[in-house]
């Protein structure tokens, strides 16, 4: 994922205070992600941990993440691999998808011209739901999903 995103570090413009990634978006994530994820939620403060409960309870199917709190993610260091593709272009079946901001002047924003990106075809497939299956994490649902259950 370093590799991916140093080869396109010209065209991604991700900084701290933007969280449009968090915000829509059915992040699909694996049995052992979603572990992961609750070491991350176990280690906050009764603060935060409230904040999010409360997030959870009036989570919505392709909203926010209930782990954004004030547009930063509370669990970065644990953040499933759904979120590690944050604000990359890449390989989705036959077609490129690209990062909500690329209509917002950000990323690739330089190279996007008629719907389409103009750089070296983009050959990485990194749809989530397809290498969560190569890596054989488990069961793989949406996190609205997991959490409802
Ligand atoms: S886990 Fe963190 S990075 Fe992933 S969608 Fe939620 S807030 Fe964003």
């Amino acid at each position: 994922m370093k590799e991916y995103f140093n080869l396109h570090r010209a065209h991604v413009f991700c900084q701290e205070g933007c969280s449009s990634c968090c915000e829509k978006g059915d992040y699909p994530i694996s049995q052992i992600e979603l572990a992961y994820l609750m070491q991350g939620y176990i280690s906050l403060d009764n603060e935060q941990k409230t904040i999010i409960q409360r997030n959870i309870k009036n989570i919505e199917r392709g909203g926010a993440c209930p782990f954004l709190i004030k547009k930063r993610c509370s669990v970065y260091k644990y953040r499933p691999v759904v979120c590690r593709v944050h604000g990359l272009a890449y390989m989705c079946g036959d077609k490129v998808k690209l990062p909500y901001c690329v209509n917002e002047g950000k990323n690739y924003s330089g190279v996007y011209q008629n719907g389409e990106v103009v750089i070296n075809p983009i050959l990485e497939n990194l749809d989530t739901p397809s290498v969560l299956k190569q890596l054989e994490y488990g069961d793989i649902r949406n996190l609205y999903d997991w959490i409802k259950k």
